[in-house]
């Protein structure tokens, strides 16, 4: 598989969705020598390229590229450490769930039943500063428990086996918050 092609692929989408503002949002997959390939610190995602990503070591170093790694690169890291089964990360900041970011609960349980199934409860994520450790820290502890994780008045944090699942949990974490957002404008009289 070329992680380099499908890393690209999925930030040029991540951007075209809107999921991701300016230069913010970062993308890596685990590779099969244990080092991990990530996206570029300051680069728009749609305009990621496939030699302007970086690879470092399970330690934070940079290995190879011609940029600095994703300031978010703690959080990456420290997923891979704690959940095995995962092989890539998606961090972005999609509009209807970095909204309920702001007043969610400490855990919420999707009401769509594919939701369900797919993903189970979302982890909340209290907040601390982007790209500091103290937060690559809170999500290092709610990793194991959860699928999916939203981070206090920032965004998300999806992951799974292949940057397909990984962004799949994107979608579908923000297609439930989108929806529970909506059927406010459904008012019926009974
Ligand atoms: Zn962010």
């Amino acid at each position: 598989m070329d992680y380099r092609k499908e890393i690209v692929k999925y930030a040029k989408l991540m951007c075209e969705k809107g999921y991701s503002v300016a230069t913010d949002g970062n993308l890596s997959v685990l590779m099969d020598d244990g080092n991990i390939l990530i996206t570029p610190s300051g680069f728009r995602k749609g305009e990621v390229t496939e030699d302007s990503l970086v690879v470092i070591s399970k330690n934070g170093e940079k290995i190879e590229g011609k940029y600095e790694p994703s300031m978010e690169k703690w959080m990456h890291i420290f997923i891979y450490e704690v959940r095995e089964d995962v092989k890539a990360i998606v961090h972005a900041h999609p509009p209807y769930a970095t909204a309920f970011s702001l007043q969610m609960p400490r855990e919420y349980e999707p009401v769509l039943p594919e939701i369900k199934m797919f993903i189970g409860k979302f982890g909340f994520v209290a907040f601390k500063e982007p790209g500091t450790l103290e937060l690559a820290n809170l999500v290092k502890e709610k990793a194991p428990n959860y699928n999916v994780l939203i981070l206090q008045k920032h965004g998300i944090v999806t992951y799974g086996k292949s940057l397909f699942d990984a962004f799949n949990n994107l979608e579908r974490l923000e297609f439930e918050i989108k929806i529970r957002a909506l059927k406010n404008l459904f008012k019926f009289q009974h």
